[in-house]
């Protein structure tokens, strides 16, 4: 059927092929009038009038399901017998493409997926819509990575459409339940081919094979061989779950997807025994140590708590090499598990750790001088100070796009976080990397966020995979694992005074624990949607976090007591304090920045630039001195602008994409700033 290439289907015409499976051919389509793409399922089958009714139902049903992580259809119809549906475009191809046949996945890069597809089906399920065809080839990835399963209900056409044979459903057949087999599909039957999914993922293999005929006949009779034979180093917990999941009796699984979900999670996160006392008193010490890093001691030393300062010695410190866990209190959100596990072998980290732990140290251990300088210019006529806008380094070590970054509080490193899973740090003067962390490495994992710990001594970092992780910053060794959150972690930051972090993300909470202890502070509710940035006030006690739901809140982070409520037009994706406390910057959508009194919410001043239609301001950053403001936009540019005369001074222009992220250095005239054009560039701001 290929020869509908260039040809039009409802409002579209059909450009490109993009796959095709057992009944139908899927093409890239341009809408003729709006320019806008869709994917175009084309059956293959001309379908019979009877056949049209029901064909015209499933798509309906499946046009009613709204969730995040479900393709929407867009329209359908049949256009001389040819039956067709229109839906979201996926461009980054589906998960039997990503993950290929053969590849055994960690559960750690399994979990997100069996949330997100879980979340999915449990709402289909409530909708009253059964899948009936839950495989990897049915899992789409969108613009950001993030999983859409597609083709609800589409099994049930396909099973009265002529001109099937075996062979070619072959594939459904591996994931088939028992009961759907024998023509009576349950909601219970998703669960069971999501069993198949993840068994097949763990062990790098179906359970059954064979003919259509053999696997379904095993489908029906043969239980599957053991997880635990195929891989013995996965939890036996988590290997009964599966296990139960692909029971031959639908009511021997579990009552619902998110049943499912949550049992697989919790079985992950048992495994993992409590630590004793000393062992959290070991971490502190070890973070708290002044040898590791001498930062003008004075700053740090003074506030710790007297338990801290036990001084352990150096580099040399045993780490002990079992990851440990603690469940935190029970306060409102389900399945809060912080592992604190150092020794966790990551690569990279792990065979540089020596030098880099000396490197870092080393390199550390003077005054505020040595604070980020610009490099010596090749030219003598330069080497006087540079110009605002003067780019003097760029990285540029990361594959995909840099989302995060964080200057050590000495101003001599960054951490840099990105799309392509990893979190690099780096000394600002080299384009190389000292190490790289590798503890959210899976596949579609991005790092959405990073904080330096105010003594320079660990860094936080949060990530789509769902966790904060905290890590040494000399050494890249995991601390501490926090899995509080249910949904992407976008934003993370260290308490200004003490060891608590505050972090946010799409499951529209901000959560305050303790980085070592990961016991929890408190929740903040009161979001109606994901939260992309959390702030402290320079004092700590006050947490400013801004919103898809269009405001910021700022709360007293002890008591979560609202203090003030800011309205902005459209999303909020950046908030920044002023160095004194008294003010906050808010951005996001709407493109503009607004200025207004932390504690009154009172409107000071409103600063913006007519941009693309499209773009959004996406990071704010406040200088030391508090008299400008750096923001950084998807248009590809940062903007400086003077605080007071509420007047933009520059814009840098050197990024050739979307700017994520932008950073003043501590008390220095530099910024940095990070880019979807995958660089972070070092440049003058004053
Ligand atoms: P089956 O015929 O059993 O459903 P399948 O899921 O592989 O098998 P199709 O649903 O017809 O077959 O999809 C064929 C291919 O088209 C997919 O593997 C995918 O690569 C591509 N595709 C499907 N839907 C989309 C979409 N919405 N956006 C982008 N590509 C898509
Ligand atoms: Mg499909």
């Amino acid at each position: 059927m290929h020869d509908l290439l260039g040809r039009r289907l409802g409002n579209y015409r059909l450009v490109r092929l993009l796959g095709y499976g057992g009944f139908a051919d899927v093409y890239l389509g341009e809408h003729i009038h709006l320019g806008t793409q869709a994917a175009l399922k084309v059956l293959r089958a001309r379908l019979e009038s009877e056949e049209q009714e029901r064909f015209l139902q499933e798509g309906r049903t499946a046009a009613h399901l709204s969730h995040p992580s479900i393709v929407r259809v867009l329209d359908f119809g049949i256009e001389e017998t040819v039956p067709f549906l229109v839906m979201e475009y996926a461009p980054h191809g589906t998960l039997r493409q990503r993950i290929p046949q053969g590849t055994r996945l960690s559960i750690q890069e399994i979990l997100p997926l069996v949330r997100q597809l879980s979340s999915a089906l449990h709402y289909a399920h409530e909708q009253g819509v059964i899948h009936r065809d839950v495989k990897p080839a049915n899992m789409l990835l969108n613009q950001r990575d993030e999983v859409l399963l597609s083709d609800f209900g589409i099994a049930a056409i396909a099973q009265s459409v002529h001109g099937l044979n075996g062979k070619e459903v072959t594939g459904t057949a591996a994931y088939m339940s028992p009961e759907q087999i024998q023509g009576r599909a349950l909601p219970a039957s998703d669960q069971y081919s999501l069993g198949v999914v993840l068994y097949e993922w763990l062990t790098g293999d179906w359970p059954f094979h064979g003919s259509f005929t053999e696997i379904c006949s095993q489908h029906l009779t043969a239980t599957p061989p053991p997880l635990h034979e195929k891989r013995p180093d996965i939890p036996v917990a988590v290997a009964t779950v599966v296990e139960r999941a692909l029971a031959k009796d639908p009511e021997q699984r579990f009552v619902s997807m998110q049943a499912f979900s949550d049992a697989f999670a919790e079985a992950y996160g048992n495994e993992i025994a409590a630590p004793d006392e000393d062992e959290v008193t070991l971490r502190r010490s070890l973070l708290t140590d002044p040898t590791l890093y001498a930062d003008e001691g004075s700053r740090g030393a003074s506030s710790l708590p007297p338990t801290m300062d036990a001084p352990v010695g150096g580099a040399s410190v045993g780490i002990p090499s079992l990851p440990v866990v603690l469940s935190g209190k029970k306060t409102g959100v389900s399945r809060r598990k912080v592992i604190i596990g150092a020794g966790v072998a990551l690569t990279g980290a792990a065979a540089i750790g020596g030098a880099t732990w000396f490197l870092l140290a080393h390199a550390t251990s003077h005054d505020a001088s040595e604070q980020f300088t610009a490099p010596p210019s090749p030219t003598p006529a330069s080497t006087r100070v540079p110009s605002v806008g003067t780019t003097v380094f760029t990285y540029r070590q990361h594959s995909e796009s840099v989302l995060s970054l964080a200057w050590s509080p000495n101003g001599q490193y960054i951490v840099s976080g990105s799309a392509d899973t990893t979190a690099r740090v780096w000394k600002t003067t080299k384009d190389e990397t000292l190490y790289t962390y590798r503890g959210h490495a899976g596949l579609l994992n991005s790092i959405f966020s990073v904080s330096w710990e105010r003594n320079g001594k660990a860094i936080a970092s949060g990530s789509s995979d769902q966790t904060v992780q905290i890590w040494e910053a000399a050494t890249g060794n995991r601390l501490t694992l926090y899995q509080g959150h249910a949904a992407r972690v976008l934003s993370v930051a260290w308490s200004p005074q003490t060891t608590s972090i505050a972090s946010a993300g799409a499951d529209k909470t901000v959560q305050v624990w303790d980085a070592f202890t990961g016991k929890i502070g408190a929740v903040y509710h009161g979001h109606t949607d994901s939260v992309y940035a959390v702030v402290w006030s320079p004092d700590g006690t006050l947490i400013a976090s801004g919103s898809a739901d269009k405001t910021v809140h700022v709360w007293e982070a002890e008591t979560q007591q609202v203090v003030a409520h800011y309205q902005h037009t459209d999303a909020v994706y950046a908030v920044a304090w002023s160095p004194d406390g008294t003010l906050l910057a808010s951005a996001g959508a709407d493109q503009r920045i607004q200025i207004w009194d932390a504690r009154t919410a009172t409107q000071q001043t409103t600063l913006f630039i007519s941009t693309e239609l499209t773009a959004a301001i996406t990071a704010l950053s406040w200088s030391a001195d508090g008299k400008r403001i750096a923001s950084a936009c998807t248009d590809a540019t940062v903007s400086l602008w003077d605080v007071e005369a509420g007047k933009l001074v520059y814009t840098y222009k050197e990024h050739a994409a979307p700017v994520y992220t932008v950073a003043w250095v501590p008390d220095g005239p530099y910024l940095a700033s990070g880019s979807a054009d995958r660089t972070v560039r070092i440049w003058r701001g004053r």
